[in-house]
């Protein structure tokens, strides 16, 4: 089998696997497929690329295990017309899936090597539609915005009440609401005229959003 094949095939098992875990939305599932996560870990970690596992990447940080990312894609109820902003690139993996499901996909990181890397790889996949910029996302990137739906992927206490003003009305927010170095809730909240809706969707361990840009890389 050449390796393409072999790829082809443990990306198949991948969503096999993903469906067995309950991610049941086509969609979601066929971004997942699109996503060549090999591209998107450490090369040392090749191996665990399909396997249900958070990874470290650079600066410190971690990638979601593929469920996890699959499950807040679908919180998101995306349409091929939103725009969504998400706080915390890392790898780009969490990006490239959204690129596949929306108009339009702004992500920002605080750290420059992590927002080099994740462009260099939106670019060899061809994703037209992702922009990647380093900034403090609890800042947010106002001049993109508002958009219809705003995930965040590093653990905050409390919502950036900046995220929420660049959210649409009838938006919907994504975001691990809780203390650093605990288990946070995967919580969704909806914008509505009388301020934010919330659901809580499921225990969750995200690195913590830290304010203002790395000043390392
Ligand atoms: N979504 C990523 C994983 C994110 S890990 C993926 O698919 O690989 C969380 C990321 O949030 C880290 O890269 C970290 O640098 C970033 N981060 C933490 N605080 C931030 C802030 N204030 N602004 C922007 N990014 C932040």
């Amino acid at each position: 089998m050449s390796d393409s094949e072999a790829e082809r095939a443990e990306r198949a098992a991948f969503i096999l696997g993903l469906r067995r875990r309950g991610i049941r939305d086509l969609a979601v599932l066929r971004a997942l497929e699109l996503v060549p996560r090999a591209l998107f870990v450490d090369p040392t970690l090749r191996r665990h690329a399909y396997e249900d596992v958070a990874l470290p990447i650079a600066c410190g940080q971690t990638m979601s295990q593929p469920s996890l990312v699959a499950i807040m894609t679908e919180a998101l109820a995306l349409n091929a017309e939103h725009t969504v902003l998400e706080i915390g690139t890392g790898s780009g993996y969490q990006a490239a899936v959204l690129s596949h499901l929306a108009s339009q996909v702004v992500t920002m990181d605080r750290y420059r090597a992590l927002v080099s890397e994740a462009q260099v790889r939106f670019k060899v996949l061809g994703l037209r539609n992702v922009a990647a910029f380093v900034g403090d996302g609890m800042a947010g990137l106002p001049g993109r915005g508002p958009y219809d739906r705003i995930m965040v992927t590093a653990a905050t206490p409390e919502v950036p009440p900046v995220l929420v003003d660049q959210l649409k009305p009838g938006g919907i927010l994504v975001a691990p609401i809780g203390e650093p170095q605990q288990v946070q809730t995967l919580r969704k909240f909806t914008k509505t005229p009388e301020g934010l809706a919330a659901a809580d969707l499921m225990p969750v361990r995200f690195v913590p959003l830290i304010s203002g840009v790395a000043v390392t890389s």
